[in-house]
């Protein structure tokens, strides 16, 4: 057999058969991981990266939480599976603890293995609910790569699987910095924001429109928090006409926002609410969908047609038990939203003064956004706004000079995006946005 180092197999054996997701497969080098914890992964060669982005925003709790590995391989002991059909432990107290915590009465939890799959399922509950087929969706959105969430999703991700599935309606989210309405403040592009809602509402008839899906806070499209008064607005437009309330949180959620979901923020309370990624921090994959007692009610006595083979899977509920049980002991909602005020919002400011590439800084809890300008007077982004064509170089550059100081920070379009652990720790963030202003400097270099 061929002399391989550990790090050498891993390479070689990854680009000889692992074909890789969103990538061109000769273009890339993925880099091998040999482990990590806390806030921190290191590859083979002993390298240590802190980890602003938490994977794909994913890791809320830290990597290799011993509590919660250790509920993993107590679940593993004792009974690895079940079909979705019979009840189990695990399943039964992971949604009781989430509807627990999900606002109103929104009581019943659909398991899922991940994000895409719960605003799947989310659809076709509203539309079984309402009769109805329309669903409205956000240019400034991603929720998912599966066949009906990329056709959810209004980003160009979505170009390549076109035409998609029928029935999707685009509008305009709210993004004060550039914004669709020509607005100058946040009152106006709120006040704007929910006036186009409703035409598009009333052009495309109310009584087809089943449900409006939006992020509660904009994810991988910007970190756009909603101006207040925007999500009780677009709640008020769905009573109005019938329409659910889809909050896709897969990504806001759990911790990230600094509230256990992020509509608790502004006291909303959607219809549905889908939710993955930090609800065990995919130690075990895991997602689902959050339903309100009129939902639910539906399908009391018709059959809710969806579910797959590995739904409410133990070792994935059982993990999402431990993990919220360890957030409330921590305190780590609390903790995400404390070093969001007062760690890392000051402290990405204070870089935006020092660098005239920081168009704008905006966030809350552990996810911020760092856009990056050619010139803050016509806003004109670093890199040009289309995937298609856009030359990265500038962005593959920033992000290289951030590796190169050991900090692994979530670079999309012109954006840095700083979504580390909700657990870290303020000298942590410090280390890292001491790296991000040596880096920002490349950043100026294109200004
Ligand atoms: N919704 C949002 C807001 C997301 O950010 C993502 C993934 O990044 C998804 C849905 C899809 O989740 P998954 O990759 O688990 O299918």
């Amino acid at each position: 057999m061929t002399e391989y180092t550990d790090e050498a197999r891993v390479r070689a054996d990854d680009r000889a058969h692992v074909f890789h997701s969103w990538s061109a497969q000769a273009l890339i080098d993925p880099m091998p991981i040999a482990g990590a914890s806390g806030s921190y992964f290191w590859d083979y060669a002993g390298n240590r990266y802190l980890d602003f982005s938490s994977q794909l925003v994913n890791v809320n709790i830290g990597y290799q939480h011993p509590k919660l590995v250790a509920a993993i391989q107590e679940q593993a002991a004792k009974l690895c599976t079940v079909a979705p059909s019979f009840a189990n432990d695990a399943r039964s107290e992971a949604a009781r603890l989430i509807a627990e915590l999900a606002p109103g009465e929104l009581n019943h939890v659909f398991f899922t293995n991940g994000g895409a799959e719960a605003n799947e399922n989310a659809v076709r509950m509203a539309r079984l609910h309402t009769g109805r087929h329309k669903v409205l969706a956000a240019y400034r959105s991603y929720h998912g790569a599966t066949a009906g969430a990329i056709a959810l999703t209004g980003d160009p991700r979505r170009w390549p699987s076109e035409p998609g599935s029928p029935g999707i309606v685009r509008y305009w989210g709210p993004y004060p910095y550039r914004s669709a309405f020509h607005a100058t403040d946040e009152a106006e592009e709120c006040e704007r924001a929910l006036a186009h809602l409703r035409d598009i509402i009333t052009f495309e008839g109310p009584k087809t429109v089943a449900a409006i899906v939006l992020e509660t806070v904009v994810g991988t499209n910007g970190i756009l928090v909603p101006p207040d008064g925007y999500l009780a607005g677009v709640r008020e437009i769905c009573d109005e006409y019938g329409i659910v309330m889809i909050a896709d949180e897969v990504m806001a959620g759990f911790g990230r926002c600094g509230e256990w979901f992020a509509v608790d923020r502004w006291g909303v309370t959607p219809d549905l609410i889908t939710f993955a990624k930090g609800v065990n921090s995919g130690y075990v994959p895991l997602g689902g969908v959050i339903i309100s007692r009129a939902i639910a009610e539906t399908f009391a006595h018709s059959p809710f047609p969806g579910g797959l083979t590995y739904s409410g899977h133990p070792l994935a509920c059982a993990s999402a038990v431990a993990s919220i049980n360890i957030f409330k002991e921590e305190g780590i909602v609390e903790h995400a939203r404390a070093i969001g005020e007062d760690v890392i919002g000051p402290g990405l400011r204070a870089l935006a003064d020092r660098h005239p590439s920081v168009g704008e800084v905006r966030g809350l809890g552990v996810f911020w956004a760092v856009e990056l300008v050619r010139d803050r007077s016509t806003r004109a982004p670093l890199v040009p706004y289309n995937a298609a064509g856009s030359d990265a170089k500038p962005m593959n550059e920033v992000m290289a000079a951030c590796k190169a100081q050991g900090l692994w920070p979530f670079t999309h379009f012109n954006r840095v995006h700083v979504v580390p652990p909700c657990t870290i720790s303020a000298e942590e963030v410090k280390e890292g946005l001491a790296a991000l202003d040596q880096a920002l400097e490349v950043a100026d270099r294109y200004y």
